[in-house]
């Protein structure tokens, strides 16, 4: 670990690495969260055609006075007839406006009478939605690279597509070394720990996208190392491996990764936490070991595995970020680049960061309510109560 890299580099070096996968049609019903492949243009106006913005009489528009009430237009059931001057059509929400008619009254404003409604003075257009007032057709409505919500869902939807074509899942394995760790619900005996990053990191690799197709335990073993890798690197396109990664003589990760044919492209990051950040890349695969401390484990997730999976997929790798004035102070580290985890509150002022608490790489809990990793960059000093510093979103 001579030269550490700046966490800038380290994400170049990542993601000038990443090839997209290739693309699937889906089911809309099974699209959320998944990262549109194509440039999505409306075959058709949206709403299709002139309607009703509200239940009342379709008219043509002109001076108040009493119209002859003919036919119907309900949502769903259009009249068919044209409305000629004189006569009013009961039209409902959403029902198609009636060839002729130029103008809804809404029903609270007419006063049917037998045959006949009165209704007030109306102008061109009133209550009436436009056929493409919401899409044209032809229009640009959810570009490639997006990330498909309930929004864009829905606007899919209403433009009558049953399968949009979405970036696959990146697969990834999923390993954690450690002869101390036990999976929750086991005894816990003198010196052991729970594993912590086994259900954290899982949980970041499917918010990324990512889904993981293999996730074991690995014990601090040369031999089961590299049995655990073997397998990882033949299902994944990219393996995750937590732990094991630095100079301990118990440490097995960059033996096996190096027997195994994989290429370094870094070992050790600039970055606190996160300093014996490991990755490499086989063929297609990409392969993080990320530190086993769990707060380091997350954050250089977020950092650099999380980017990639998003890369992977098609969609911007970029982090959201804010500018926050810190409430207190934060001493900076002379050599690192530090990710400290805030508290994010929106004031008057703009955005205002506090630190989670204790900022060790063990404490875990520093992670509850991060809303964000306020970088500090490297130097001497501290970076003051009331300055501003750039918060990377979680
Ligand atoms: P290592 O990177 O393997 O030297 O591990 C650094 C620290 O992280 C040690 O204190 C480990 O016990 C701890 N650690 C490693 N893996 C996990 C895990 N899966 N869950 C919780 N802590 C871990
Ligand atoms: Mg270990």
């Amino acid at each position: 670990m001579a030269d550490l890299h700046p966490v800038s580099e380290a994400r170049e070096l990542v993601l000038s690495s990443v090839r997209p996968l290739p693309a699937e049609e889906l089911a809309l019903g099974d699209a959320l969260g998944r990262i549109l492949a194509e440039d999505l243009a409306s075959p058709l106006d949206v709403p299709p055609f002139d309607s009703s913005a509200m239940d009342g009489y379709a008219v043509v528009a002109g001076a108040a006075g009493a119209l002859r009430v003919v036919g119907e237009a309900r949502a769903g059931h259009p009249a068919g007839v044209r409305l000629e001057p004189g006569t009013a059509m009961p039209i409902s929400t959403g029902g198609a406006v009636p060839e002729g008619a130029d103008a809804v009254v809404p029903v609270e404003r007419a006063h049917p009478d037998g045959g006949t409604v009165r209704v007030p003075e109306t102008r061109a257009g009133a209550n009436i939605r436009r056929a493409g007032e919401d899409v044209r057709r032809g229009d640009m409505v959810v570009r490639a690279g997006t990330a498909l919500g309930p929004a864009e869902l829905g606007v899919i939807a209403s433009l009558g597509r049953p399968r949009p074509v979405c970036a696959l899942r990146p697969r990834v394995a999923l390993l954690v070394t450690g002869d101390e760790l036990v999976d929750p619900g086991e005894a816990l005996e003198p010196g052991q720990i729970f594993s912590s990053n086994g259900y954290a990191l899982r949980a970041q690799i499917e918010v990324a996208g990512g889904r993981v197709v293999r996730r074991e335990t690995v014990r601090d073993e040369a031999a089961s190392t590299r049995t655990a890798l073997e397998h990882a690197l033949a299902e994944a396109d990219l393996v995750c491996v937590s732990g094991g990664v630095s100079v301990g003589p118990h440490d097995h990760v960059k033996d096996a990764l190096r027997g195994l044919g994989a290429e370094e492209r870094f070992w050790g990051v600039r970055l606190k936490p996160g300093k014996p950040t490991w990755f490499g890349v086989r063929g297609k695969t990409l392969i993080f070991g990320l530190p086993g401390n769990p707060v380091s484990a997350m954050v250089t997730f977020h950092l650099f595995a999380r980017p990639t999976l998003r890369a992977m997929q098609g969609a911007d790798p970029d982090h959201e970020r804010v500018t926050a004035v810190l409430d207190e102070a934060i001493r900076r580290n002379p050599r690192r680049e530090q990710a400290v985890r805030v508290r994010l509150r929106a004031n008057s002022d703009g955005w205002h960061a506090s630190t989670t608490g204790d900022q060790g790489s063990h404490v875990l809990t520093s992670m509850l309510g991060a809303g964000g990793l306020a970088m500090i960059p490297p130097g001497e000093g501290e970076v003051a109560a009331g300055e501003p510093v750039e918060v990377i979103l979680l």
